[in-house]
């Protein structure tokens, strides 16, 4: 039988980066994926390190510790993982979404944010690809963007350089606990004895929580994303419209019509190679990743009534992601109460990837010092921040595949 001080559960970028840190650390690992790497969200998602989509607080006080991370990776690990600080946008069409960004604007420079509202003709002197008929939009030039791919394998490749071990195309079936302390992980590829257990499954650390017997409030929040074939640069840093902020935050503001419906704001990229990525829909229809007609001409739509260049590009393909969305938009970090080395690190919704460097950080700390070094409080991370009737009242406010009933 195999005997590790850490299993991690999850092969995504949340625990590549978790393994990534323990090994580096000296900590003996076993991380076991029940596909491969970066087969979940990971690997179906935007590129966007954005510090401007977080919510003033804790949310961006993360992105801020998690973002100066990235540079000393990049060097650490022998992956390209694309990282660039090339600053990021959010498009304005409205005049209300011009009041509700300026609030929003000026809470995230109280806390640390260096960004700015520019009126039209400075927004289309940063991206001359932008429609005329924008209001303006906001410019951080403290966000930036990496490869979510090649951040997932790096983290992996790293968490290897430095001695862990894995076990992929195994699925964890059960956890076995004594006296209240998690002491084996049951897998298809055998029982392997542990101290310590982290669920960084993604959309699936529920069905993980429910082996020890506790509810996860975490359901998936579907994005649709359109691939461009390559065309020369158009967009510079990542954009998003206001929309966006609101189909992420408040959605309830958008009104009831199809747009709304499908959680319609515009996020868009450009790959090192070349393809744009334009998104994206926030849909709750459970475990479904397909993509459909109808989101997709949305998509196109909207995109293009903020940057009409797109008309004229050619689409190679779409796919689909999973979100794993939590009731307060925070990830879930940290023991669990009473489940003593069950370490839950799951739930970044839209910003797994941004979060991906401080998460793994975070949970090496707690596992290796039992505390973490930021000046952060952890018990807004912690699962028990959701009371039982919160936790009961979202589950029967969603069925079991995750749809609002
Ligand atoms: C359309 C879209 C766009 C996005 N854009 C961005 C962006 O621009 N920037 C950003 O920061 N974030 C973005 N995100 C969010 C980001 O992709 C996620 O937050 C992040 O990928 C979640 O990573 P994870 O490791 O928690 O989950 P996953 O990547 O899903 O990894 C979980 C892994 O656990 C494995 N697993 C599950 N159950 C078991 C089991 N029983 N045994 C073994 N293995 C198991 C799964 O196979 C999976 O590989 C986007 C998401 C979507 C959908």
């Amino acid at each position: 039988m195999k005997s590790t001080d850490v299993v991690v559960i999850g092969g995504g970028v949340i625990g590549c980066s978790a393994a990534y840190h323990l090994a580096k650390r000296g900590v003996d690992v076993i991380l076991v994926e029940k596909d491969d790497i970066a087969s979940g969200t990971s690997g179906a998602c935007d590129k966007a390190v954005l510090l401007q989509s977080k919510n003033p607080g804790l949310h961006l006080k993360m992105a801020l510790e998690s973002i100066k991370l990235f540079p000393e990776i990049q060097k650490d690990l022998d992956t390209d993982i694309e990282f660039k600080n090339n600053g990021g946008m959010i498009v304005i069409k409205t005049e209300e979404q011009w009041q509700v960004m300026k609030g929003f604007v000026q809470r995230q420079k109280k806390a640390g944010l260096k960004v700015e509202l520019l009126g039209r003709d400075h927004a289309l002197q940063r991206q001359p690809a932008f429609s005329r008929d924008i209001l303006g939009a906001t410019y951080s030039p403290m966000d930036g963007e990496v490869n979510p791919i090649n951040l997932t394998l790096g983290f992996f490749r790293g968490a290897k350089k430095y001695g862990a071990k894995s076990m992929l195309s195994t699925e964890v079936k059960g956890i076995r606990v004594e006296k209240g302390r998690v002491s084996s992980v049951l897998t298809t590829g055998g029982e392997i004895l542990t101290r310590f257990v982290v669920n960084a499954c993604g959309v699936y650390a529920p069905v993980v929580g429910r082996m020890v017997g506790i509810d996860i409030p975490i359901i998936p929040r579907r994005g649709q994303i359109i691939v461009s074939e390559p065309v020369p640069p158009i967009i510079h840093g990542d954009v998003n419209c206001a929309r966006y902020i609101t189909a992420k935050f408040k959605p309830e503001l958008l009104g009831d019509d199809e747009y709304a419906r499908l959680g319609i704001g515009l996020s868009l990229g450009q790959t090192e190679n070349g393809n744009l990525l334009i998104g994206g829909t926030r849909e709750f229809v459970g475990y479904d990743k397909r993509t459909t007609h109808r989101a997709l001409r949305a998509i196109l739509k909207h995109a293009a009534s903020l940057v009409p260049v797109l008309k004229d590009v050619s689409i190679i393909r779409s796919f689909a992601g999973l979100r794993p969305y939590t009731p307060d938009g925070l990830p879930i970090l940290g023991e669990v109460e009473n489940l003593r080395g069950f370490i839950m690190s799951a739930g970044h919704e839209g910003d797994g990837i941004a979060l991906s460097a401080i998460t793994g950080k975070i949970i090496s700390e707690i596992i290796v010092d039992g505390r973490t070094s930021l000046n952060i409080d952890m018990e807004k991370l912690s699962l028990s921040r959701f009371k039982k009737e919160d936790v009961y009242g979202f589950r029967e406010s969603h069925n079991c595949y995750g749809n609002a009933v």
